[in-house]
């Protein structure tokens, strides 16, 4: 299968802060591809060097085999950039909004017109095109977006957080065009902090973890590389801190246990990775039995892309993003931002 995508060792410093450390894929031709990662990870910035938006410090961006960095009019003719934030003209209406953007990519009046008819069926916006998108809700305004993206036909089409803050409504319509898109033969890269979205839609998918990938291949590949089942166990609905570390201590001692991470956010409970045998869970019953703890809920499930991140990192993605969260420095950001225009 041939590459679309090649990055190579892209790092990106803002001040102190190293927003990524050296982050290399390669995207096929055709396939919709994640990048997955908590808040802060380097998603944004990674994304905004490959649509040419912001230059990296170091490392390769090839783009059809063109260089994103030494050409970057050429590459911008062949990528379609949703960003995270839309901000829209709030008095004109959504086709006006389209029709404005089509002239900015010079296509003819009557191309152009015949285009946004279809994009706005396809993104089932008949309803509201002759509207002024101030009255448009987030799936509206993101669809609205989407079609902006598209009007020049792009072969690659880039998306940050496609479905941040959305109602499930407008997430599945955005994510079944996205599905067709890529059946028609449209390359896609999405970034994502939601598992479900990448595990939904992504053939294949990096993970990247404070400016660093941290694993790449398809979901299925990724989680078959877990090598076993996940359990997830309560002491109690909220444990305690110390009792949680005693069961882990003890649940440790298990031969089938291959690892097991306490879970902060989800009220301490134990997220164990155990080989595929018989009997687990009454095993580890009888242990917290013999230890005196009790048990609120125990379950198995097949492993998850948590899982892939949880065994990679010893974090699962919802306590990194918090901790994504606190860490950023906003000041600077708003800062750059300003100065970016
Ligand atoms: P999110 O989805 O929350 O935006 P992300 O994975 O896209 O997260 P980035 O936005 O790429 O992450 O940020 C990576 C790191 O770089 C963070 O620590 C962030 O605070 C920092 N950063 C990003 N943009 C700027 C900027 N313009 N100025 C200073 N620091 C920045």
């Amino acid at each position: 299968m041939s590459s679309i995508v090649v990055v190579r060792n892209l790092k990106k410093r803002y001040g102190q802060i190293e927003a990524l450390k050296g982050v290399s894929f390669t995207v096929n031709r055709g396939e919709i591809f994640g990048i997955l990662g908590p808040n802060g990870a380097g998603k944004t910035t990674t994304i905004r060097c490959i649509t040419t938006l912001a230059k990296p410090d170091e490392g390769e961006i090839w783009i059809d085999g063109i260089s994103a960095i030494s050409q970057p009019r050429l590459v911008r003719e062949k990528i379609g950039y949703v960003a995270q934030e839309v901000a829209l003209d709030k008095i004109l209406t959504g086709r006006e909004l389209l029709s404005l953007q089509a002239s900015l990519y010079h296509l003819p009046s009557a191309t152009a017109k015949e285009r946004i008819n279809q994009l706005i069926q396809l993104l089932e916006l008949q309803e509201y095109a002759d509207r002024q998108t101030g009255s448009y809700s987030g799936g509206m305004k993101k669809r609205l977006d989407l079609a902006a993206g598209l009007l020049h036909k792009p072969q690659i089409l880039i998306l940050d957080e496609p479905s941040v803050g959305l109602d499930i409504e407008s997430r599945k319509i955005i994510w079944n065009f996205l599905l067709s898109l890529r059946q028609d033969g449209t390359t896609i890269i999405l970034t994502s902090h939601y598992l479900e979205e990448i595990d939904a839609l992504a053939d294949r998918l990096v993970i990247i973890d404070q400016g660093k990938v941290i694993a790449e291949g398809s979901p299925s590949e990724l989680k078959e590389r877990i090598g076993g089942e996940r359990v997830t166990v309560r002491i109690r609905e909220f444990t305690p801190v110390e009792e949680a570390i005693r069961a882990k201590e003890g649940l440790s001692q298990l031969p089938f246990v291959k690892e097991i991470i306490i879970n902060a956010q989800g009220g301490n409970s134990l997220n164990l990775i155990v080989a595929p045998e018989s009997d687990v869970l009454a095993t580890i019953e009888k242990t917290l039995t013999e230890m005196n703890l009790p048990l609120f809920s125990i379950s198995q499930s097949r492993p998850s892309l948590d899982d892939v991140y949880l065994a990679a990192t010893g974090k699962t993605l919802l306590e990194a993003d918090i901790e994504g969260m606190n860490k950023r420095d906003w000041q600077a950001e708003k800062k750059q931002a300003m100065k970016a225009g």
